[in-house]
This record gives structure tokens, C-alpha cells and sequence, in this order.
């Protein structure tokens, strides 16, 4: 019975693949979604509530990943749904200013530690694009430091690899992009100070800025060693580098004052985006008045957007925020996280399986390798055929991870007790295998 049902499903999203091809390349509008590196068809969602998301094929899915970590109040929230039906009837776009955007700004600097202005964008990439334009018109000079295996959306000059050898310029990892696109751009290993300390003393002259997610999101999830960050910090002071947290998935997600807060370090430019949109696309970028301030119309450094302050996306956004701001909330995600990943923990050992579980607040990385994972070779160590058996055998057992060894997965409010409990008895019963 359970076996015709799931052919069943399998044929019909195999189906809807068939025709998103026609029409999209590759099927999707964001590579991941395309379940290229855990194998079978992507599932096609119709609709989703709470934890859940139900697949065109009928079957419902408890969701970590919960539209890449945006979501933290679980979907269709009912006040953030309440509050997008209030203000749609009163148009979707303006192109010209509203209230909404300076109640959603004044949350974000109220709540986030080093911002005092902020602008807000459409999407994390533009967020980023903007932040290292001020950052080289700020200090006057070029060149950037990021870590492997970061992501900081998919701008030219941010799609760039370590070349060999430390300290090297960057080469490009995506065709179409010119290595003359790539040449200021370095890249080093997460939570390898000596060589920030290195490179920041041999390019001193030509540093604009150190780009870090303060935890590291998107080779999995890789939190930074005692110091790091600190660390970071003072060596930015050190050479007048200006130091960009993206927390475009951290941003009230590990607290409400977001990575910076949780940690205790400040940067001078903050990213934002996922959560401060509520499930709508918005990003946002932030920080001293001083270095604000050179962003046109007062200075001269460019950034403009037709859909920038949405009046839908900045709604969603508030409604979210307003919710957020209670220290309980965050208190509970993560004592579920916890109680999650230290059970995951206990079921691997008494199964004899090699498996390393990363989590902070509430986001976890599962990885299948016997060492700990600190940066991008020791994420890439990982057994990638067992986690994409896991995958499947969450998928059918109606759980959806996110659809990659290198991605995060996240709790929201919606996820209960009982929802913890269920993915626990199915993790058992695969990790038996
Ligand atoms: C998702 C993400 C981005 C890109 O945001 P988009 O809205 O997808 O453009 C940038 N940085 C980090 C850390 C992210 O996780």
C-alpha cells in the first residue's frame, strides 16, 4: 500500500520536473531546489501551514528548511497573513515613500546592536553588493577578505575561490565571470586567523573589507572558535579595514540582535534578509551613521531599487519582528534545537554511525564524518552518499531536509514537542540501517 503510494508520488512530481524543464532551465529558479545533489525529483509544494509543507502530490512534509531559514515563525503565520490582507487592499507599490519603511528601519536599529541607519533592498545579494560598494568608497581602497565556503549571494566579484597557496587572489568559481572581476577578491579558510592576520598585513594599503558570516551558514552550518571573531575585529581596527557581518541568515535568528548581539562583537555593516521579510523577498544592509551616510541622496555612492520598501514585504517584515522581540521565544527554539541535535547525537552513537551535528540556537547541520567540522575542507570530508540516503529517507517518511550536505537546517516556533519527537523516532529507525 505505502509502496504504490509513494510511486505514485514519485511519478506524478517526476511529471511536474518534466514540464518545469520545458519552460525553466534546469526546472528551477534557485540551483538547490533542483535536489541535484540528493538525487529524485524535487517536490512540488502547493501549500504549507505551521511546520508543514504539502506537496502537489498530496503528502505532507515537516519542514527544516523552512524557505532557507526565513521563516522562523513557522508558515502562513497567522498575523503575518492577517496583516498582508490589511495592506494589499490598499495597493502592492508605490514607488514613492511610506510609514512602513521607517517602522520596519526603526526595528531593525533598535534590535540590532552596531546598526544606527539602515537601508532596505530586495534580496540578500543586493544587500551585500551594496555593503562592499560603501565599505570601498568608505576607506578609499579595493580588495576584499572572504572565507570558503560562505555565501554572500551570487554578485561577480563574490563567486571567487582561493586560488593556491595563501593569500592569493581570488579565481573565479563560476563561468562567466572574468578573473579581472575576481582579482580583488580573497579568499580564506573560516576560523584560520593566522592567515586574516597575514594577509591583512601583506595587503594592508588595499583592504576595503573582511565579508565574514558570523556563523558560517551555507556549507553547512560552522560556528565560529572562540576568538575568531574578535579577533577579526581587532585586526579591522588594526589596518582601518571596515568589517561586514553578513547576517542575512543569523539576523534574529540566533537571537534577536542577531549573530553580532549573541556573540558580542560588532561590525561596521551589518546584511540582513531571509527573516526580516517575513517569507517576502526584502534584504537590508546597515551600520554606522558615519559610513551611511556617504549612500546616495546625501553622498555619492550609488544604490537605488523600483521595489526597494515594498509596502507587502516591509508589513511582513514588521509583523515578524514584533513577534520575535521576546526573549522567550528565542529561549524555546533553542532548548528544542537542543534537545533535537543531543538526541540525533545519542541515536548515531548507539547506531555506531560516524555523524557530526553542528547547532547553534536554532539552526543545525548534520554531517557524516568522524571529525569536527570548522571550515570548508573539513565540511567537504563528509560522507555525502549516506547523507543522501538519509534525505530520502526522511523525504519518505514525510520530513524535508534541506536539499543539500552543505546547507543549514532550521526550527521555527511551529515546531512542537510532538514534531521533535516524530523526527527523532524516524531518525532512529534510519540510522539503524
Ligand atoms: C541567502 C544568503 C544570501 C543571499 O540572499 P538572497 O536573498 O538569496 O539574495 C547572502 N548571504 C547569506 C549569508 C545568505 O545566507
Amino acid at each position: 500500500m505505502a509502496k504504490v503510494a509513494e510511486a505514485k508520488i514519485r511519478t506524478e512530481s517526476q511529471k511536474l520536473f518534466s514540464q518545469a524543464k520545458k519552460y525553466i532551465p534546469g526546472g528551477v529558479n534557485s540551483p538547490v531546489r533542483s535536489f541535484k545533489s540528493v538525487g529524485g525529483n524535487p517536490v512540488f509544494i502547493s501549500k504549507a501551514s505551521g511546520p508543514y509543507l504539502y506537496g502537489e502530490d498530496g503528502k505532507r512534509y515537516i519542514d527544516y528548511c523552512l524557505s532557507w531559514g526565513a521563516l522562523i515563525l513557522g508558515h502562513a503565520d497567522l498575523e503575518v497573513i492577517k496583516k498582508l490582507k490589511e495592506v494589499i487592499s490598499k495597493g502592492t507599490s508605490f514607488g514613492a515613500v511610506t510609514k512602513l519603511e521607517t517602522e520596519l528601519a526603526k526595528l531593525i536599529v533598535e534590535a540590532v546592536p552596531s546598526i544606527e541607519q539602515v537601508r532596505l533592498v530586495n534580496s540578500g545579494t543586493e544587500a551585500v553588493m551594496s555593503a562592499i560598494r560603501l565599505a570601498r568608497a568608505y576607506s578609499g581602497k579595493t580588495k576584499i577578505i572572504k572565507f570558503e565556503g560562505s555565501y554572500h549571494g551570487h554578485a561577480d566579484y563574490l563567486l571567487a575561490k582561493a586560488g593556491s597557496g595563501l593569500a592569493t587572489l581570488g579565481i573565479p568559481n563560476s563561468r562567466g565571470v572574468p578573473s579581472d572581476f575576481t582579482k580583488h577578491t580573497i579568499t580564506l579558510d573560516f576560523n584560520n586567523l593566522k592567515a586574516v592576520q597575514k594577509t591583512a598585513e601583506k595587503y594592508s594599503k588595499d583592504l576595503a573589507a573582511i565579508i565574514v558570516e558570523p556563523v558560517a551558514a551555507n556549507c553547512g552550518l560552522i560556528l565560529p572558535q572562540e576568538g575568531f571573531l574578535q579577533t577579526l575585529r581587532k585586526i579591522a581596527d588594526k589596518y582601518n579595514i571596515v568589517l561586514i557581518f553578513d547576517e542575512v541568515i543569523t539576523g534574529f535568528r540566533v537571537c534577536y540582535q542577531g549573530a553580532q548581539g549573541f556573540l558580542g562583537v560588532k561590525p561596521d555593516l551589518t546584511c540582513l534578509g531571509k527573516i526580516i521579510g517575513g517569507g517576502l523577498p526584502v534584504g537590508a544592509f546597515g551600520g554606522k551613521k558615519e559610513i551611511m551616510k556617504l549612500l546616495a541622496p546625501l553622498g555619492d555612492v550609488y544604490q537605488a531599487g523600483t521595489l526597494s520598501g515594498n509596502p507587502l514585504a516591509v508589513t511582513a517584515g514588521i509583523a515578524t519582528l514584533k513577534k520575535l522581540n521576546n526573549r522567550k521565544i528565542y529561549e524555546n527554539l533553542e532548548r528544542k534545537a537542543k534537545e533535537l541535535c543531543e538526541a540525533i547525537k545519542v541515536i548515531s552513537r548507539k547506531n555506531r554511525v560516524n555523524l557530526e551535528i553542528n547547532y547553534i540556537s536554532s539552526m543545525f547541520s548534520v554531517f557524516f564524518t568522524k571529525g569536527k567540522v570548522i571550515d570548508y575542507k573539513t565540511a567537504q570530508a563528509q560522507d555525502l552518499t549516506i547523507f543522501k540516503k538519509l534525505f530520502q529517507g526522511l523525504l519518505r517518511e514525510g520530513i524535508y531536509f534541506s536539499p543539500s550536505g552543505f546547507e543549514t537546517n532550521f526550527l521555527s516556533i511551529a515546531h512542537t514537542k510532538e514534531i521533535i519527537e516524530k523526527t527523532l523516532q524516524v531518525f532512529s529507525k534510519l540510522l539503524k540501517k
